[in-house]
C-alpha cells in the first residue's frame, strides 16, 4: 500500500462508510461509556484537569488524584491564588512534575488576563503553558462540542490500526497522517462525544495486545482487521536506550530535625522538596552490584564523596554515618539505584541558603517529595 497521498490512505472512509461507522461508534459508546468522574461535566476547568493528569497516567491512578485535587482546588481562582507547593503537594507520586507547575502558571495566566474565562478555540488555548493540540482539541470538544480533532495514545493506536499504518505513527509523517485522518473522521455535530466515544474505543476495545475486534462497532472499515495485522500495528517506535546510574540521597541530620531542599528551576523535579540528591562519582568501584551493608560503616572513600559534595550543595560540614537502604526507581530513560545515607552535622539550623528548610518529621508531609524522598521520609519518620 502506498502512503504517498492521504485521500488514497482515507479512502474506505468514504462518505457512506464514514456516516454507518459513526452510528455504530455512538450506539457502541452510549451502551459501553465507563462512569468517569471527568465525563459528568462540561467545565472546561474541569476537563482540562482531568486531561492533563491522564497524560502518562492511568485511568485508575488519576481517578483519586483528580477528587482530591478537585476538593482543594474546585474552580481556576482557587487555584490561581494556591501557592506552587500545595499544588505539587497534591500532585505527588503522579510524577511529571512540571504538568503540574505548568497547571498552576495556567491558572495564574486565565486568571489574571482572561478573567478565568476558558477561551474555545484550539489556537488561544495552546498559548497556555502545558496545553498541547490534544489537550486544547479535547477541552473545545469536550467542554464547548467544538469539532477539534484529537490524536493521543489511545486513539493513535486506533486511527493506525483503522489505516493499516505502515510507518511510526510518532514519525512526523505519521503524526501529519494521524491529525488529518481524525479531522478527516469528525462530525460537525456532537463533536465531543464522538470524540470520547474513539478514545473509550481506543482504551476499551482496541487495546495494544490482543484487540477485541469481533466486538469492534470499527471492525468492517478497519484495514488491519481486514489484513488480520491488528498485532502489527501500530508499528514500534525505535526502542529508547535505558541508561543506568547510581545516585546518593543524604538525610542530614541536626539535632531532630532534617535538611530538605527545594529542586531549583531547570532542575529534574523542579519546585519539589528532596534530601540532598546527586549522582555518586565512579559508583562502580564504591557500589558492589549486591548493594552496601547497612550493618557496616560507609567506606571512608565514599564517605568523603558524600562528605565533599554535600558541602558544595548546602554549604555546611556534614559526617556521612550509615547506609540505609537503596531504593530503585526510574525515570524517563534512566534506571536508577538510590543509596540513601544518614549524616550528620553541628550545622545551625538557623543559618542556611535560600532553597534549604531544617525540618521535622512530623512536618515532612507538608512538603511536596519525589517519590523516592517521601519513602526515605517515612523510613526516617519510623526511626
Ligand atoms: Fe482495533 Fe480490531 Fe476494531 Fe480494528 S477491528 S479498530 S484492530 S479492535
Amino acid at each position: 500500500m502506498t502512503q504517498s497521498s492521504e485521500p488514497d490512505l482515507f479512502e474506505p472512509f468514504s462518505s457512506v462508510e464514514l456516516t454507518k461507522f459513526r452510528r455504530a461508534l455512538r450506539r457502541w459508546y452510549q451502551r459501553r461509556a465507563r462512569d468517569l468522574p471527568w465525563r459528568r461535566t462540561g467545565d472546561p476547568y474541569r476537563i482540562w484537569i482531568s486531561e492533563i493528569m491522564l497524560q502518562q497516567t492511568t485511568v485508575a491512578a488519576v481517578v483519586p488524584y483528580f477528587e482530591r485535587f478537585l476538593d482543594r482546588f474546585p474552580d481556576v481562582e482557587e487555584l490561581a491564588t494556591a501557592e506552587e507547593g500545595d499544588v505539587l503537594r497534591l500532585w505527588e507520586g503522579l510524577g511529571y512534575y512540571s504538568r503540574a507547575r505548568n497547571i498552576h502558571r495556567s491558572a495564574r495566566q486565565l486568571v489574571e488576563e482572561l478573567n478565568g474565562v476558558f477561551p474555545e478555540t484550539v489556537d488561544e488555548l495552546i498559548k497556555l503553558p502545558g496545553i498541547g493540540r490534544y489537550t486544547a482539541g479535547a477541552i473545545v470538544s469536550f467542554a464547548f462540542d467544538r469539532p477539534a480533532p484529537i490524536v493521543e495514545a489511545n486513539t493513535l493506536r486506533l486511527y493506525s490500526r483503522l489505516l493499516a499504518l505502515d510507518e511510526n505513527p510518532r514519525s512526523t509523517h505519521g503524526q501529519r497522517v494521524l491529525w488529518a485522518f481524525a479531522e478527516h473522521l469528525l462530525p460537525r455535530r456532537s463533536a465531543g462525544e464522538f470524540n470520547q466515544a474513539l478514545m473509550e474505543l481506543g482504551s476499551q476495545v482496541c487495546t495494544p495486545t490482543e484487540p477485541e475486534c469481533p466486538k469492534c462497532p470499527a471492525r468492517s472499515v478497519c484495514r488491519a482487521f481486514a489484513a488480520g495485522r491488528q498485532s502489527e500495528i501500530p508499528v514500534a517506535a525505535p526502542r529508547q536506550q535505558i541508561t543506568a546510574i547510581v545516585e546518593a540521597a543524604v538525610a542530614v541530620r541536626s539535632g531532630d530535625q532534617y535538611l530538605l531542599r527545594r529542586n531549583p528551576e531547570g532542575q529534574r523535579w523542579a519546585g519539589m522538596w528532596d534530601f540532598l540528591r546527586f549522582p555518586i562519582e565512579d559508583a562502580d568501584r564504591h557500589i558492589p552490584e549486591s548493594g552496601l551493608d547497612s550493618t557496616r560503616p560507609v567506606p571512608s572513600r565514599l564517605a568523603r564523596q558524600l562528605e565533599r559534595t554535600s558541602q558544595d550543595m548546602a554549604g555546611i560540614e556534614i559526617r556521612a554515618n550509615r547506609f540505609l537502604t537503596e531504593l530503585r526507581h526510574g525515570v524517563t530513560r534512566y534506571r536508577i539505584r538510590l543509596q540513601c545515607f544518614l549524616a550528620e552535622t553541628d550545622a545551625s539550623a538557623n543559618r542556611m541558603a535560600d532553597g534549604f528548610q531544617w525540618v521535622h518529621p512530623d512536618a515532612f508531609s507538608d512538603y511536596p517529595l519525589s517519590v523516592t524522598g517521601r519513602k526515605l521520609a517515612r523510613l526516617l519518620e519510623a526511626m
